[in-house]
């Protein structure tokens, strides 16, 4: 193999191997077909339409083109319980997804993992990582885009403006910040609050999964279109497919829109309230009495 490529390969897989997760391989076979963009803007930024994040054909095999040891995966779980002909979701793994679940896997294991990270370039401008926050018993997940200037500073999640926001909406719904667990796709904070790129979504997604995975909610609501799109792989926008329940590796999930669209746009908050309600009821929890 030329030396370049070979340089890549390994690269890769040493970046596997950080994220502990054993032999992998990505099918790149992939179609990406996505729509226009969608008005639902998340928070820091207007939503655009980004290319599928790995849509590829599910080929179960045992050695790779390059002679690689193949994942023998479980199967990916992400699929439509409401099946929707107008939202194509991937029906393949992503880089984490072709992995088995990791055994006695933890939360703290996944900060340490993480590290002082420097796997793609947010880690420059950032001044802390924001990991996440919550109970990791949380029957509930909200996950969002990706720290702000106020999350940064502080290392939480959700603590600006739009944080504030999402704290009612919380308690809203008869429940503290501190009963669901918070966090977002990408744990640094994306300069002047730009859209995460998709590499950068790539590099910090699978700490998510593993943190899904860990704390295995009973529901997962994803905020706005990044958050929904790399959970679901789709390049839908997410007013295609926002208050549908999907199956998210063994726990429900929703989207509905991020709490700083609402910001501009509080029109759009009967509708996150309706999605808000069918959390509550597959929960059990009643409104918060005013
Ligand atoms: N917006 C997000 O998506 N996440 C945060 O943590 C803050 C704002």
């Amino acid at each position: 193999m030329e030396s370049g490529k070979r340089a890549r390969v390994e690269a890769w897989l040493r970046y596997g191997a950080d994220l502990e997760l054993g032999p992998y391989y990505r099918n790149r076979a992939a179609t990406a077909s996505g729509p226009p963009p969608d008005a639902n803007a998340t928070s820091q930024s207007s939503e655009v339409a980004r290319p599928a994040m790995s849509p590829a054909a599910r080929t179960p095999s045992t050695v790779s083109a390059v002679g690689l040891p193949l994942a023998t995966a479980s199967p990916v779980t992400v699929a439509s319980v409401r099946s929707s002909a107008a939202v194509p979701f991937a029906q393949a793994p992503s880089l984490f997804e072709a992995s088995d679940r990791i055994e006695d896997d933890t939360i703290q294991l996944i900060r340490e993992t993480i590290g002082d990270c420097t796997r793609c370039k947010l880690h420059k401008a950032r001044t802390n990582i924001v990991f996440g926050v919550g109970s990791v018993k949380a029957e509930l997940v909200f996950v969002g885009e990706g720290p702000g200037h106020d999350e940064d500073i502080k290392g939480e999640p959700f603590v600006g403006r739009a944080g504030k926001l999402l704290t009612q909406m919380i308690e809203a719904m008869g429940l503290r910040r501190e009963d669901v667990y918070i966090c977002n796709v990408v744990k640094c904070r994306p300069p002047e609050n730009r859209l995460p790129e998709k590499e950068e979504i790539t590099t910090c997604s699978p700490f998510l999964f593993r943190q899904i995975d860990v704390i295995r909610p009973k529901v997962i609501c994803a905020l706005g279109s990044c958050a929904s799109q790399t959970l679901l792989q789709t390049t839908q926008g997410i007013s295609r497919f926002r208050g549908e329940w999907f199956d998210f590796r063994g726990s429900k999930l929703i989207a509905t829109y991020h709490p700083a669209y609402l910001l501009r746009n509080p029109s759009a908050k009967s509708e996150v309230w309706k999605d808000l309600q069918k959390v509550m009821a597959v929960l059990g929890l009643q409104p918060k009495r005013k």
